[in-house]
């Protein structure tokens, strides 16, 4: 039975440009969001900006331009990652839109009146986490994410008790029913639920927001904390505050799964935060998490100082973006920490991509044009390897595991390069029609299905492939209907050319 399920990617803050960070979480939803319809499901994929931020505003400052110029322009910029690095979102948000604001009001509205309590409140506040911290929370002084010291702040907030849902939340983890990955992850969650939890701040003064933010209606002197705002974007992106519930109802209520990828910086205000406030407000709570880890560039954290390295928009001028996309799914960790290596990317492009897989491809399809009379797919010698290959691959995209993911696509490539070098079709072109048709279908048809598994990782050249092929197919299912179809086949121009 197909699924219907939910992606999103988490918001960013868009105090700076993207880095490749942002880059590689879009690419690692967007290959699984792939995968998926290449099995058959049905899938609705979402990200936008995180824009109420007290980080957009202080950057808007030091740059000295409005903040509305600011974000718009930053939007601009990560909204411009969907076409450069294909990334098939279906609907982007902007948390100033106005149905972002009607639906947070909405979840706000509906959230248990016995959580929230307001009181006065003095804490340690990090701006680049838009979080309180205790003294215990951080490391040397100093906020464990950003390295700085918190301000202290004093106010009077509302807050939410998050404590009523700590057995809530222990018990859905545990049983997998709120699955987070990977395992490191759902164990740092749990052990961070086991410990004693403190009230959230879910408000701040307006004073401090400087205009940006929503509205809480029974108190004008407080906007929504940016987390119960920015959290809200993924049911408001499915118009949750509007009157046509129909995406809501489809994608929300009724969908299979509900998939959220983010950063683990970001963890507890998804895998716990997030769950409390929509339990409390008696909507179904997501049923997925995948965290990844950050990306150093040749050892060392990100930074402008490094220059263009990070910069995912230098690196499309360099090199082609199925390289991209390959090199980072197969070399960064999916679930942890990587390095990003430029020598790296180049030699995975010229060993992998030009050495293996684009040269399969020429060598099968130069044959068949030599041979200048069509092959009908018939055989399918490498039937068994494909099958056991398809197995592997649909086990490893379902948990994220995307380095596994390649490898499988890889192996594959591998038994049908040594397949064609064993039986040595081109001896036997003018010796023996049917020995050579038989090898060349066999091949043709690991080609297709090596080529339909890649398409996840590296959508442009697979369609440069199956155009050359003249095929139109979309997901596995549809390969059996290719049976007797006859292919005249022409050597591509070179798919991959060696850096
Ligand atoms: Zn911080």
């Amino acid at each position: 039975m197909p699924k219907k399920i939910f992606v999103t990617c988490a918001l960013p803050y868009i105090n700076a440009d993207p880095h490749l960070g942002h880059v590689f979480e879009f690419i690692q939803a967007d290959c699984f969001v792939r995968f998926n319809k290449l099995i058959g499901n049905e899938v609705y994929f979402t990200a936008g900006t995180d824009e109420n931020s007290l980080k957009n505003i202080l950057a808007s400052h030091e740059h000295k331009v409005s903040v509305k110029d600011w974000i718009d322009q930053k939007t601009a910029s990560f909204l411009k990652l969907k076409d450069d690095f294909e990334i098939s979102f279906d609907d982007f948000i902007r948390t100033t839109e106005e149905r972002h604001h009607l639906g947070a009001q909405k979840l706000w509205s509906h959230l248990d009146k016995n959580d929230i309590i307001k009181k006065n409140y003095e804490g340690l506040y990090c701006v680049g986490c838009e979080t309180f911290y205790t003294e215990d929370e951080l490391v040397n002084g100093l906020c464990p994410e950003h390295k700085k010291v918190p301000e202290k702040i004093t106010e009077e907030n509302y807050f939410f008790v998050l404590k009523n849902y700590k057995n809530f939340l222990i018990k859905k983890i545990e049983s997998g029913e709120w699955n987070i990955m990977p395992e490191s992850r759902k164990n740092e969650i749990l052990s961070f639920l086991k410990g004693d939890l403190l009230d959230i701040s879910v408000t701040r003064s307006k004073k401090r927001s400087e205009g940006l933010g929503i509205e809480i209606p029974e108190d004008k002197e407080q906007v929504l904390w940016v987390w119960i705002d920015a959290l809200s974007n993924y049911i408001n992106v499915l118009n949750y505050g509007l009157s046509d519930q129909t995406l809501f109802e489809k994608w929300w209520n009724h969908s299979d799964e509900i998939w959220h990828f983010l950063g683990k910086g970001i963890l507890r205000f998804h895998a716990a935060f997030w769950p409390a406030f929509l339990q409390s407000a008696k909507i179904r709570i997501p049923t997925h998490l995948f965290c990844h880890g950050y990306i150093t560039v040749n050892g060392e954290k990100m930074s402008k100082s490094l220059g263009n390295s990070a910069d995912p928009r230098e690196l499309l001028k360099k090199y082609p973006l199925d390289s991209i996309r390959y090199y980072l799914m197969k070399d960064i960790p999916s679930g942890d920490d990587g390095d990003f290596s430029e020598i790296n990317l180049i030699s995975r492009h010229n060993n992998e991509l030009c050495a293996s897989w684009g040269n399969l491809v020429s060598r099968v399809l130069a044959l068949g044009e030599q041979y200048q009379q069509p092959i009908k797919l018939v055989a399918n010698e490498l039937k068994p390897e494909i099958d056991e290959s398809i197995e592997n691959y649909i086990e490893c995209f379902s948990k994220v595991r995307t380095n596994d993911v390649v490898s499988v696509c890889f192996d594959l490539i591998a038994k049908i390069n040594k397949y064609v070098s064993d039986q040595k079709p081109w001896s036997l072109i003018n010796t023996s029609k049917t020995d050579f048709e038989r090898i060349i279908s066999s091949s043709l048809y690991g080609i297709i299905y090596a080529n339909l598994l890649l398409s996840a990782i590296m959508p442009k050249s697979s369609k440069k492939i199956f155009d050359r092929l003249d095929v139109q197919i979309a997901s596995l299912k549809d390969i059996p209907l290719l049976a007797n179809q006859e292919f005249t086949l022409k050597k591509p121009e070179n798919l991959f050319n060696r850096i």
